[in-house]
């Protein structure tokens, strides 16, 4: 019963694993693949919101970057511009000596041999007086190497043919004598001075340069200067004429302003140049004048931001600005985003990030199904080649199986065959050992147990017991006549007829050679004694084959209650003795 259990739970346990390994892959593969494609899908799906959540941070960073390029090209360009400013008004200076100088010994070559020094000196000085330049504040002068005026500026015309050789500048710089000494040795140069300026407060000074040439007659030299600030005025009119111009063309406005707050170029509002952004819009705009100036005061670069009126969108907006400083000017050149800028970017930024993500989440679905399939096939086979493999390992166990019962039961059988053998032989020398081998009476050792076995029943059920003690007599003449054999016949033979006069339920023993223990149960010595006799008589009456007929001495006792064993014995051996010493062929009792 328990087997057959046993049986059926393993039936049930190789149909689950054969359904396991069957449907398993159908399981397991397809599975694997959902949740690697949902990893994916998962982890495009984040990429896609982080990416989302970086562009404004890009933006603003590209953003920053780009107008931190174009403020650092604008300040590189006015640098340059500034820096030839001096060269230019050099040149120009330099050319208009060189000019009215040609002028002058044009006239001189053509009135050399016609008219008097006087009046050639006359002629070129007329023809040179109205050579103006910045509004009549740049002309040509002409002097001779003794500091005589021939030609001046008209607010000076009074000195014209008086040395002015001690003129000093506004430093107290003596000009005519530096200039004079210049163009004796050097033939030209330029010299800086210092002066006042007609039509502007007489204790204003104004640098201004000059350039001197020696004429090569009459000991004349020739010179025009120009002023500084009216140089730099006109370049820097120039100069941010041509930014505006090349600003117009950028999506982001700039905006220069000088230290003190005036609006020198604004690419977006026009109305504002000119004007002090300290008194424009006055709250935000002081706060911007603060943040630009402190950058402006450490000629330094940098990033702020404050709160414009974005020109495009009409409305307040958070503005990213950079402002950089000219290097030694007084100018600041800043230009800026606006935050709508960044968040329109942002919105088309991300619907493009959005459309490419759907396209690829619709691609990474789309995958994820063929894989799915592709797996399903995959599992098909799998799970084919696994349970074939499954079956044959059945097969191979079951055949192993049913070689090993057959193993077992060819076992089973041998080991009963053996033990039915071993019984067998355990039975025969139970049997050779109970058993005498010649006569077959009970041997020494057999009787010896039945004895013990008879006197514990008398000693128990108060029964009787009669024991007689048997030896042939002049048993040795036998062997020594006859030989053994004939000896081991006269045994044999006498057995058989004790036994004859026994009962069944007696016994008979060999005690010894040619000794005997006869056990008569339930037998009184007296019905014993004639057994006795009756033996004798028939043992004497035998023909064994001898010359004389075959007798027996006997000891006869019968059980005394709880007698030794040994003492038992005794008695009958002593009773055999004394039928011995009494002549043999006698019972003793
Ligand atoms: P007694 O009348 O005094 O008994 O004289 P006996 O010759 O029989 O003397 P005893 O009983 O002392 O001798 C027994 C002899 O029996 C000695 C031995 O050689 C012989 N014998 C003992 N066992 C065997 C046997 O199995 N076969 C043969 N052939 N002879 C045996
Ligand atoms: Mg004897
Ligand atoms: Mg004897």
């Amino acid at each position: 019963m328990s087997s057959k259990k046993q049986q059926n739970t393993n039936i049930i346990n190789e149909n689950n694993i054969g359904t396991i390994l069957t449907f398993g892959p159908f399981i397991f593969i397809p599975l694997t693949v959902l949740l690697f494609s949902l990893l994916i899908i998962n982890t495009s799906n984040e990429s896609f919101k982080k990416n989302v959540e970086k562009v404004e941070q890009n933006l603003h960073h590209t953003h920053r970057k780009t107008i931190k390029a174009q403020v650092e090209s604008m300040v590189n360009h006015i640098v340059y511009h500034k820096s030839i400013t001096k060269q230019d008004m050099k040149k120009r200076i330099k050319s208009r000596v060189n000019n009215a100088i040609k002028i002058a010994k044009a006239i001189e070559t053509k009135y050399r041999d016609t008219k008097s020094k006087k009046e050639i000196q006359e002629i070129i000085i007329e023809a040179l007086r109205p050579m103006l330049w910045n509004n009549g504040e740049s002309f040509i002068w002409i002097l001779d190497f003794k500091g005589v005026f021939y030609l001046s500026p008209k607010y000076l015309k009074h000195l014209e043919g008086s040395s002015i050789i001690d003129f000093k500048d506004a430093n107290g710089k003596e000009i005519i004598k530096d200039e004079i000494k210049l163009c004796k040795n050097e033939g030209e140069g330029f010299l800086w001075d210092t002066f006042t300026r007609p039509g502007f407060d007489k204790t204003k000074q104004f640098k201004q340069l000059a350039f001197v040439k020696s004429v090569g007659f009459y000991d004349w030299y020739m010179g025009s200067s120009e002023y500084l600030d009216s140089a730099t005025k006109s370049a820097d009119k120039i100069l941010l004429t041509s930014i505006s111009k090349i600003d117009a063309m950028n999506s982001n406005y700039f905006y220069i302003v000088k230290r003190d707050g005036t609006m020198l170029l604004h690419s977006a509002m026009n109305e504002m140049v000119g004007k002090n952004i300290k008194s424009y819009k006055e709250g935000i705009a002081k706060n911007i004048y603060k943040m630009i100036y402190d950058i402006f005061r450490d000629n330094n670069s940098g990033y702020i931001t404050y709160d414009w009126d974005n020109p495009k969108t009409k409305k307040d907006e958070k503005k990213y600005t950079y402002i950089q400083a000219v290097p030694n000017s007084d100018w600041i050149v800043a230009t800026g985003y606006y935050e709508s800028t960044v968040k329109d970017e942002v919105a088309k930024q991300s619907r493009e990030l959005y459309e490419a993500h759907n396209m690829k989440l619709t691609n990474l679905v789309f995958g994820s199904i063929i894989l799915l399939i592709v797996s399903l096939f995959i599992s098909y086979f799998v799970s084919r080649f696994i349970k074939k493999s499954f079956e044959n390992y059945q097969e191979e166990i079951t055949a192993k199986a049913k070689e090993l019962k057959v193993l077992n039961n060819s076992l089973e059988s041998k080991v009963k065959e053996r033990t039915k053998e071993l019984m067998q032989a355990t039975k025969d020398l139970e049997k050779i050992a109970k058993t005498d081998y010649l006569t077959k009476a009970h041997s020494r050792y057999s009787i010896m147990e039945v004895l013990k076995h008879e006197i514990h029943r008398c000693n128990r059920h108060k029964t009787i017991l009669s024991l007689a003690m048997v030896d042939i007599d002049f048993f040795k003449r036998i062997n020594d006549i006859y030989g053994h054999d004939k000896g081991d016949f006269v045994l044999v033979e006498l057995v058989k007829l004790l036994k004859l006069n026994l009962r069944d339920i007696d016994y008979i023993g060999r005690y010894g050679g040619e000794e005997f223990l006869l056990l008569m149960p339930d037998t009184k010595i007296a019905g014993a004694k004639s057994t006795i006799e009756r033996m004798m008589k028939s043992i004497s009456e035998y023909d064994f084959g001898l010359d004389k007929p075959l007798t027996i001495s006997v000891g006869l006792v019968e059980y005394e209650e709880n007698e030794s064993i040994d003492i038992f014995l005794k008695r009958a051996d002593t009773l055999l003795y004394e039928s011995k010493e009494n002549g043999r062929n006698l019972v003793t009792i």
